[in-house]
């Protein structure tokens, strides 16, 4: 069996040093680390030589580049078949294609069968599960809990699928329709929608005392798909090097910079990486909504817990960032123990502080802003009108903080999330129009659905789990 490793073999250890190095495939099925802490590679590999010949590979060919370089322990033919799928479900040829839009680049990553970004990480995990698991004759239950985006990218990226059943959790009545109903209209066998009687949080809460029963976890095999598994963080480094190439190439610029609206710090820790692995950006802009603990953090270096607000762009309330602890692993000299040490106190006092490195700015390549609702509407509304495109909420989000920051010659590339039509209401509200429209979603509104309610209730979804996952 040929080997895709051409270097030496790559292991993933966890940010908090108490988990034995794992095998790519077992980093998979792993996700967040035993101890607690969260998987990364042992060494991120330099590809600055490679630059020029992958300037013009198509988006798979890149894809197989970038992520080879991360996984030694599937032949390279299948690795390469599975990413080929992956990507062939997109809408578009290019899987992520680039427009110069005004004074920006909008990298459109809302082409797969969900219309946002999530599905370039999730179409390709659910085809690592099936593998996975059919080498080694497993069952996989995915218990996820949602506000909108994550649920429906999960499971449209394992539908159907024998080995993997998944259950996802949203909080009754309170997201929105169009989600709801992307999500209740898959009827395969293997997918569960629950309407949980309660918030969100409740949601959470549930999955995370399920997890954390380790007996009742390992009993039932349940694992997750939420952004702390590596092979997400590493599918989103590939579209950084995409979009450079392409934009270098049509503007004879040396150096680019990326503006990512921001959750979970999953998106913009990706273009971190590529930057580590020699891709010339000159700098990345983190942008937030009103839930700016991130925004507040690059520019104070005070990490410190506020309460979440419900926003027009939902994926960015967020106020404890899942991803942080990879980038801060880096931050602190890769020292488990500060890690440790830090996350301890994090969840202790709620706050913990790194130093400025200069004014205004803890750390030379990522730099933040905020934006809010009127800021956001109002972009939306300009780009609309001067440059006839629809930004969805969380790229306007994005595109208002990039505009704040376009001062350095570089172009700014900034990160689309969702497609437009995911979101009507603001759209509406933002340009007097009912302009957000997609075929897919046309097509929703005669769907049949299935859905379960259940109690906010441990023992009820554990019973609900148990009878079907035998
Ligand atoms: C998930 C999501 C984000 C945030 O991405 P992170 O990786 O969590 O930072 C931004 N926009 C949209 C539309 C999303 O679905």
């Amino acid at each position: 069996m040929i080997n895709v490793g051409r270097m030496k073999s790559i292991r993933y250890i966890s940010t908090r040093g108490q988990q034995t190095p794992l095998s790519f495939k077992d980093a998979v099925m792993t996700g967040l680390a035993r101890d607690g802490g969260l998987l990364i590679p042992e060494r991120i590999p330099d590809v600055t030589g490679h630059l020029a010949e992958w300037a013009h590979l198509d988006y798979a060919e890149l894809a197989f580049e970038i992520v080879s370089r991360f996984v030694d322990d599937l032949p390279a033919e299948r690795l390469r078949e599975l990413i080929d799928d992956a990507y062939a479900t997109f809408a578009h040829s290019a899987v992520t294609p680039v427009r110069a839009v005004g004074p920006v680049h909008i990298l459109e990553l809302f082409h797969g069968p969900t219309l946002a970004f999530k599905d370039i990480a999730l179409q390709w995990l659910g085809r690592l599960f099936e593998e996975i698991l059919e080498e080694r004759d497993g069952r996989l239950n995915i218990l996820a809990a949602t506000s909108g985006d994550t649920g429906s990218a999960a499971i449209a990226g394992v539908r159907g699928q024998e080995r993997v059943q998944i259950f996802v959790m949203h909080p009754r009545g309170r997201v929105s329709a169009l989600q709801e109903r992307q999500m209740t209209s898959v009827l395969d066998a293997n997918v569960h929608n629950l309407a949980v009687e309660g918030s969100f949080d409740d949601c959470q809460q549930l999955m995370k005392t399920l997890f954390n029963d380790l007996a009742f976890k390992d009993a039932h095999s349940l694992g997750s798909v939420n952004s702390v598994n590596w092979a997400r963080v590493l599918s989103q480094i590939v579209y950084y090097f995409y979009a450079a190439f392409r934009v270098m190439d049509s503007t004879g610029a040396a150096r680019v910079q990326f503006t990512v609206p921001t959750g979970n710090f999953g998106d913009i820790l990706a273009g971190w990486y590529a930057k580590q692995m020699g891709l010339p950006i000159e700098r990345l802009i983190l942008a937030t909504n009103e839930n700016d603990i991130l925004a507040r953090f690059f520019c104070t270096g005070v990490y410190a817990k506020g309460q979440v607000v419900s926003t027009i762009n939902p994926s960015m309330d967020i106020q404890v960032a899942s991803n942080f602890e990879r980038w801060l692993y880096y931050k602190v000299g890769q020292e488990p123990e500060a890690i440790a040490e830090l996350m301890a106190r994090f969840a202790e006092q709620g706050h913990i502080e790194l130093p400025c490195e200069q004014q205004g700015q803890v750390d030379r390549d990522i730099v933040a802003g905020t934006s809010d609702t009127q800021r956001t509407l109002a972009t939306i509304k300009r780009y609309y009108e001067q440059f006839d495109y629809l930004l969805d909420p969380h790229t306007a989000a994005g595109v208002f903080v990039a505009e704040q920051h376009n001062e350095l010659d570089e172009p700014m590339i900034c990160l689309a999330t969702a497609h437009p039509a995911k979101f009507p209401e603001a759209i509406e509200e933002a340009t007097g129009k009912d302009l957000a429209r997609h075929p897919l979603f046309e097509a929703l509104a005669q769907a049949p659905t299935r859905c379960d309610v259940i109690a906010n209730n441990l023992d009820e979804l554990r019973a609900y789990l148990a009878a079907r996952t035998a």
